[in-house]
């Protein structure tokens, strides 16, 4: 397995496009390193009584564009290397799909599995309390990201409330409707990706009606994608998550996986499916394949083994440079993550903006808007990778880092 971290994919990939678009070099520096980094130790008292430590981050990449956005994670491999790679991806992606935001991303090294509810509340109001300074509607606005949820961006708004002494639910996303959450939040990422994923089928004529699909992760983005993609009439043939995964040719019902994850604690051992691995989950010759865990996924080592027509990235990061060429040359779609999972951030855009209005939008206002949004930045994207004659990648990365560039020469440098 190659060894490359997703900061040392994101540098390359910002290298490539900087070449690309003839990049002045003092921006690529600026834009190599985040404008700030804030590492904070987070403690508080356990529920044996103990004191637990733990090692928390926020990292802001720039903003040039408008204030920071991006996902709090809790994880227990998570580093700041890893952090700030998501930071940066959080930059281009905004910038893509043309939201006025900057790219920011934190996080906490915990294992949230091991840990209690009133645990995960304090550690949440510890974390925010300790990069309060640095957050607020028109500064730095956090949303959920792995093993975060709804109820940790609950915990968030009430905590920068109670801080600042009246309401602020415009100081996160991602929280339930019943505190100023926008409808739609939930299933956007997943639902952008499909529409992503819809455009990708026209250009390439596959029916959609019986595609055969593979989902690594079963978390917020691959089990709400499985159930959209299904509703469209896709076969789910293979599902996974940390445990391993599922595998049956005939498909799945992906409420019914769900239910029995939630049952069980994982995917696995399913009635009628084969139990496999991630790996294998990666190989399964399908029509779609939607990575939707972690970064690192498809690498040089396994791209070549991989037989999907289409590959929509869930997930961040999920495949490295050295595997991007290799499904080029195979000619699998792939659309890469900083468009394909950019309907999250959308939402939370208009989530955002219902909150600073005072208004609240209906469920199919947003996904009309989110559908507008993201069928538009696909076309932008595509409309690129055709006159650059490269995958939809690098043109992604072109189009982002090319707005951001733009921003700064605009702005000039205060001194
Ligand atoms: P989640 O915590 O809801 O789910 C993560 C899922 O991945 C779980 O099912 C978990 O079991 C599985 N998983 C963890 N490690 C794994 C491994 N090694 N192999 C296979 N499966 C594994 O997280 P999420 O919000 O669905 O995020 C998933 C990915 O999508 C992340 O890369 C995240 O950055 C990205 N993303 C999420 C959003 C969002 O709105 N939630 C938006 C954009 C991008």
């Amino acid at each position: 397995m190659t060894n490359q971290t997703a900061l040392t994919i994101a540098l390359e990939q910002l290298k490539l496009t900087a070449e690309k678009l003839e990049l002045d070099s003092g921006i690529h520096e600026m834009l190599k390193k985040p404008k700030r980094t804030l590492i904070v130790s987070v403690t508080i008292k356990m529920d044996d009584c103990s004191i637990g430590v733990f090692e928390g981050c926020r990292v802001q990449h720039w903003d040039v564009r408008g204030p920071f956005k991006g996902g709090i994670r809790y994880h227990p491999d998570l580093t700041i290397d890893d952090i700030t790679a998501l930071a940066k991806w959080m930059t281009w992606k905004c910038a893509i799909v043309d939201l006025p935001y900057g790219g920011a991303k934190g996080g906490i090294c915990c294992n949230p599995k091991n840990m209690s509810q009133g645990e995960l509340e304090r550690l949440t109001r510890r974390y925010v309390s300790l990069i309060f300074d640095y957050l607020g509607p028109h500064r730095d606005v956090p949303a959920p990201d792995v093993y975060t949820n709804e109820q940790t961006m609950a915990w968030v708004m009430d905590t920068y409330s109670q801080l600042k002494g009246f309401s602020v639910p415009e100081s996160v996303t991602g929280k339930p409707v019943a505190v100023g959450g926008s409808e739609g939040r939930v299933c956007a990422t997943a639902l952008g990706l499909a529409f992503c994923v819809r455009e990708a089928a026209k250009l390439l004529k596959l029916n959609l009606k019986n595609a055969k699909v593979a989902v690594q992760g079963y978390g917020n983005v691959g089990y709400n994608a499985a159930s959209i993609m299904h509703s469209l009439g896709c076969k789910i043939i293979a599902v996974s998550d940390s445990a391993g995964g599922i595998y049956c040719p005939d498909g799945i019902n992906p409420a019914e996986v769900n239910a029995h994850k939630k049952k069980t604690g994982s995917v696995i051992n399913y009635k009628n499916c084969v139990n496999i691995t991630n790996e294998e989950l990666l190989e399964t010759e399908c029509d779609i394949l939607i990575p939707a865990a972690l970064q690192n996924q498809i690498r040089k080592d396994n791209a070549d083994k991989i037989r999907a027509k289409i590959v929509a990235e869930g997930a961040n990061g999920p495949t490295t440079p050295e595997a991007d060429k290799v499904l080029y040359e195979k000619g699998i779609c792939l659309i890469p993550d900083i468009l394909a999972n950019s309907g999250g951030v959308t939402v939370s855009y208009f989530e955002w903006v219902q909150n600073l209005t005072r208004e609240h939008w209906t469920l199919a206002e947003v996904n009309e808007k989110l559908e507008s949004k993201i069928t538009k930045a696909f076309y932008d994207v595509q409309k690129l990778s055709r006159k650059e004659e490269s995958d939809m990648r690098t043109a992604a990365l072109m189009l982002g880092v090319g707005r951001v560039a733009q921003a700064i020469r605009t702005l000039g440098l205060w001194q």
